[in-house]
């Protein structure tokens, strides 16, 4: 079955591709913390544009964890992270990846929100937080960003060269955990055969991704993991990264992709939450479910979002206090039985 994109879908597309045009200089950032989706929508986007004579450069507010380097080998000199803001101030257009919100382009978002040219976004977060105006083309159904940039090329007509193809797969692998969470779609599918049909080698991105961790990394984990408490009347669980471990290790925070996953697993468990001390008296909470949880709803309300199934949010307190704060407000949430209260999720 050839791909096909509804008409409202073609309109939008094409809405964006008209501010991208050849002597425009074009800025690509993300959300801290960038992750593969993020980081692989912006290679795949600059390949496309390039391809049509588009300058366009990668400009995030914070760096490149190095395990995604190879997303950029054949555009050298792209990541222009270092220098985001000197280079902000000379795009003539903004494009903002994989995240709807100013709140979470860190240091970036006084510059973006006031240089006063077009903000483009693409974006597949269920939350849209404010931008400043531009085209926008959003789909909360689409298992990655990636998606998305596949879907405005379909749109345009844009030829999908073998490299751009590679680093969309890599958004496509890394936000469905390797197809496996339930963003999963027919379309998600349909897509990655496409960037297979255009060339893209599975193994070589699996091993890419998911075959070159540090020693540290399995180490963090065992860490991680020793630190498992499991609440079954709540259908509750979460570890704790131990203090300073990261640095220990000579990781980055980027290696613990992944650990969630090991509370969320848990038979009975419906959320899983992982925290972690990003900086003296700050604390990150990765938050998972399972079933009918709506963890991005949870999230909000610490002024955190995301997706019904992973979110995450960040609080000032130290790693204690975050954790009576947050846990008793995912009890609470999630009833005596591990059931939400209003049957809501
Ligand atoms: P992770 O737990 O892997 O860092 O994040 C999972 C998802 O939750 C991300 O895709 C992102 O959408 C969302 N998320 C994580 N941290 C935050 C946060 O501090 N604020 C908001 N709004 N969303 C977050
Ligand atoms: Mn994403």
């Amino acid at each position: 079955m050839p791909f096909s994109l509804p008409p409202e879908k073609i309109a939008a597309a094409r809405a964006f591709a008209e501010v991208l045009r050849p002597g425009h200089r074009v800025c690509l950032t993300t959300h801290v913390n960038p992750d593969g989706d993020g980081l692989g929508s912006e290679a795949g986007l600059v390949h496309l544009l390039r391809a049509r004579g588009v300058d366009a450069i990668i400009t995030n507010p914070t760096p490149t964890p190095s395990r995604f380097n190879f997303l950029f080998d054949d555009l050298p000199g792209v990541d222009r992270t270092p220098e985001a803001v000197k280079e902000l101030r000379r795009a003539d257009v903004i494009a903002v990846l994989d995240i709807s919100d100013l709140g979470r382009l860190g240091m970036l978002s006084e510059t973006v929100r006031d240089r006063g040219v077009p903000v483009a976004c693409v974006d597949h977060h269920v939350s849209t937080g404010v931008l400043p105006p531009g085209p926008r083309y959003l789909d909360p159904e689409a298992a990655a960003t990636g998606e998305l940039i596949f879907e405005l090329a379909v749109a345009n007509g844009w030829e999908m060269p073998q490299a751009a193809a590679r680093v969309l797969y890599v958004a496509l692998v890394t936000d469905t955990g390797g197809f496996r969470f339930s963003n999963t779609r027919p379309r998600t599918l349909r897509i990655a055969a496409e960037l297979l049909e255009a060339g893209v080698d599975p193994e070589e991105i699996y091993l890419e991704v998911y075959a070159r961790a540090p020693e540290g990394r399995p180490r963090l984990f065992a860490e991680a993991l020793q630190t498992l408490v499991v609440e079954p009347q709540h259908g509750l669980a979460w570890v704790t990264v131990p203090p300073g471990a990261i640095e220990r290790l000579g990781v980055s925070s980027d290696d613990l992709e992944g650990v969630v996953e090991f509370p969320r697993s848990i038979e009975g468990v419906r959320m899983a939450l992982l925290f972690r001390e990003v900086s003296q008296g700050r604390v990150k909470v990765s938050l998972r479910s399972v079933g009918d949880v709506d963890v991005a709803a949870f999230a909000k309300r610490f002024g955190g979002g995301g997706h019904t199934k992973a979110a995450g949010l960040a609080l000032a307190g130290s790693l204690a206090e975050v954790q009576s704060t947050v846990l008793a407000a995912a009890r609470a949430y999630l009833g005596p039985n591990g059931v939400h209260p209003d049957g809501l999720g």
